[in-house]
């Protein structure tokens, strides 16, 4: 069954609020994310739970049905599999794949995406760091843990982002930062929680508090 366009963006969106699933969204919530009124999200949620993808109770919450969820790990599936072949195969840069793989993750086709999977040598994660979820939905989680958390002495491999977005990603490039790069962290500034790090055994930097939200380490 084919979903439209717009359906998919609503089951991706409850899917990534609902933290993979895990909890209950509210409408709210969703008309952000989706820049759209409540009462198109509304409309929305009724037509996609008289499907069986979302349970939907008004003015409670929203989670996806197990349908919902299989047609999530699909979208989510193609949609890091064609990053990485923007990546691998086109010479993207890494800040430039997420909206072209917004588009290309409707095509429909389980061929098509079989046969990319397969052209690509079946990679594990995205050039973001980010697991890709093999056809029946199962994803490889890797130990990682957001620098930020992490304390003074400590050290590792950047292994993911938790922001896809342009301007962080080119910022990272700016600093020298990607995926494999050895951070160690050589001192906590409590004033504002910045940190000053030690990148691939030399170069001292200082990251912001937000930058050091949206990094990703091996644990
Ligand atoms: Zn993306």
């Amino acid at each position: 069954m084919s979903h439209s366009y717009t359906e998919e963006n609503y089951i991706k969106a409850i899917y990534k609020l609902s933290a993979n699933g895990s909890q209950e969204v509210n409408t709210n919530s969703i008309a952000e994310v989706l820049e759209t009124k409540a009462a198109s999200v509304t409309d929305m949620l009724r037509k996609l739970s008289s499907k069986n993808i979302v349970n939907y109770v008004k003015y409670k919450g929203v989670s996806l049905t197990s349908d919902g969820e299989r047609i999530a790990l699909k979208i989510i599936r193609k949609h890091r599999l064609w990053e990485t072949f923007l990546v691998e195969k086109l010479k993207f840069n890494w800040d430039e794949v997420h909206d072209v793989a917004e588009e290309l993750e409707h095509i429909s086709s389980s061929l098509l995406t079989r046969r990319l999977d397969e052209f690509l040598g079946f990679p594990k994660f995205d050039p973001h760091g980010d697991p890709i979820p093999s056809e029946d939905g199962e994803m490889k989680l890797k130990k990682q843990q957001l620098l930020s958390d992490m304390e003074l002495g400590d050290e590792g491999k950047v292994v993911g982002v938790n922001d896809s977005q342009p301007l962080f990603l080119q910022f990272l490039d700016k600093l020298g930062i990607g995926l494999g790069s050895h951070i160690k962290i050589t001192d906590k500034i409590r004033y504002d929680n910045s940190l000053e790090i030690e990148l691939n055994g030399k170069k001292e930097l200082l990251l912001s508090a937000e930058v050091s939200k949206n990094i990703f380490l091996s644990a």
